[in-house]
């Protein structure tokens, strides 16, 4: 008998070897007094700190109000840091106090969510040179303002411009935030005329099943704007889907506990669909498991004793969730508390984030290494909405996919059938003779010719 024949009799075969107790973290949820080392919440009690009210008044909105909260947790040199990577941003800066906590301040340069949430001058890196602002042609498939109809049957509501946060990793920078000093935005007031207009074109379109009621963030829409939106859609009669989008329980998770009146509304909505056959669900956007407290998973139990289904849609980032070990972690946390995951997306293509962005490859090999862990409904399905309009594409789809120059190409039959479309691995990440390459206007040429050239064939 051979070494491995006489393992495989003396080893039952069925019995799997027990788990290390190590890997349970998923089902541990922070619980302590966090936020009182931060300066200014040291003396906050559980209550206190955990009402929505005092979550939206007390946002970081600018580098003064950092200083004043964080105070001397962090060197002078920390907020000279901040303060060039806010001159080089297109968001707008909103942190919530819940954030602020759970960020690690002795070591705020790999902190994951430092890293999402303020920009440091020092890590930034120079835009890819293909990129452009509105990357994915939200504006360009818009009917009316306010609405993107790109996909058959489905259409994007974007009810109001404002968030509880801001991300620096947000597509919609072109619209959403204040405006800062690189980008005047297009502004969608929260107005009901408007909201109108929008209702009027989904109505005359009978394709249009399914609608995103996104933003900005209905977290900023009052209780009765959630309850008006929901009724006059479910009032539709082809309108058999909707989602209400809102970050809200990753960033804010006290508005599911103290904001009784808004999380009432918005299950009056659910149940009105139920009875009509129609289903309303709630899609929100956690990034890393740090973000996944006693709170979120006191909210997110409030809203499975009120059969609301949720749903993540998660973006992959460099030094925040791009590793196996911290993306099976967030799924299974997620999965644990009823959250399903549903997508995993790669960064957009947008300005002053290029730090954040992976490569397709990375995305590529960490699906294969998550796909199986955990049931099929709870494993994110990545993808990558493609710059120019082609829509969400499977990471595993593409063309052509070169990771020397880090040109991927994509077709989009159901979007735009017979056209090709780009995504770019962020220049630092290719070795350096690709990169050079870059840097020269006819190799650049040249590479872009070279992909179409091979992507074409079908
Ligand atoms: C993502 C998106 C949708 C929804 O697409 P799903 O794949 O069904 O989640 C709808 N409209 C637009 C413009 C989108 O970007
Ligand atoms: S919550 Fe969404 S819309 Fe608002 S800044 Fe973040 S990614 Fe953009």
């Amino acid at each position: 008998m051979s070494e491995v024949e006489e393992l495989a009799l003396s080893t039952p075969a069925a019995i799997k070897p027990p788990v290390d107790l190590a890997d349970m973290a998923h089902k541990e949820f922070r619980d302590d007094d966090y936020w009182r080392v931060i300066p200014a919440y040291a003396n906050l009690g559980t209550d206190e700190f955990n009402d929505h009210r005092f979550q939206s008044r007390n946002s970081i909105t600018s580098l003064k109000k950092l200083q004043q909260v964080v105070g001397n947790l962090v060197p002078d040199s920390f907020y000279q840091d901040v303060e060039k990577g806010l001159a080089l941003s297109p968001m707008s800066v909103r942190i919530s106090p819940y954030l602020m906590s759970l960020i690690d301040w002795t070591n705020p340069a790999t902190d994951p969510l430092r890293i999402q949430f303020l920009p440091m001058g020092s890590r930034m890196l120079p835009d890819h040179p293909e990129l452009a602002l509105d990357s994915l042609h939200e504006q360009e498939d818009s009917p009316v303002p306010g609405l993107t109809h790109r996909y058959a049957d489905r259409a994007l509501f974007l009810t109001l411009d404002t968030c509880p946060v801001y991300c620096r990793f947000c597509t919609r920078s072109y619209a959403v935030g204040l405006d800062t000093e690189e980008v005047e935005k297009v502004h969608f007031g929260a107005i009901v005329d408007r909201w109108e207009q929008v209702f009027a074109y989904i109505e005359s379109r009978p394709e249009l099943e399914d609608i995103v009621i996104s933003g900005g963030d209905v977290a900023n829409l009052k209780a009765e704007h959630i309850e008006y939106i929901g009724d006059r859609l479910l009032k539709i009669d082809h309108v058999r889907r909707m989602r209400y989008a809102t970050k809200a329980p990753a960033i804010m998770p006290q508005k599911l506990i103290t904001d009784t009146g808004w999380v009432d509304a918005l299950t009056r909505v659910v149940d009105k669909g139920r009875k009509l056959h129609k289903e309303v669900v709630l899609h929100t956007h956690f990034n890393h498991p740090h973000e996944i407290s006693d709170i979120s998973r006191r909210g997110l139990n409030r809203l499975m004793e009120r059969g609301i289904v949720v749903r993540n849609q998660m973006v992959l980032q460099r030094g925040v969730n791009d590793d196996v070990e911290t993306l099976h972690l967030l799924i299974r946390r997620l999965s644990y508390i009823n959250v399903h995951p549903y997508y995993t997306f790669v960064h957009d293509m947008v300005r002053g984030v290029e730090e954040l962005r992976t490569t397709l490859g990375a995305a590529l090999d960490l699906e294969k290494q998550v796909r199986g862990r955990t049931a099929g409904y709870n494993t994110p399905t990545f993808v990558l909405d493609t710059m120019g309009g082609g829509g969400k594409r499977n990471v595993h789809s593409y063309e052509h996919y070169d990771r020397e120059t880090g040109i991927a190409v994509f077709t989009s039959p159901t979007v735009r059938p017979g056209e090709l479309f780009y995504y770019f691995d962020p220049i630092d990440e290719l070795d350096p003779l690709s990169a050079k390459r870059w840097h020269n206007p006819t190799e650049r040429k040249s590479m872009l010719q070279a992909a179409l050239d091979l992507a074409s064939c079908p």
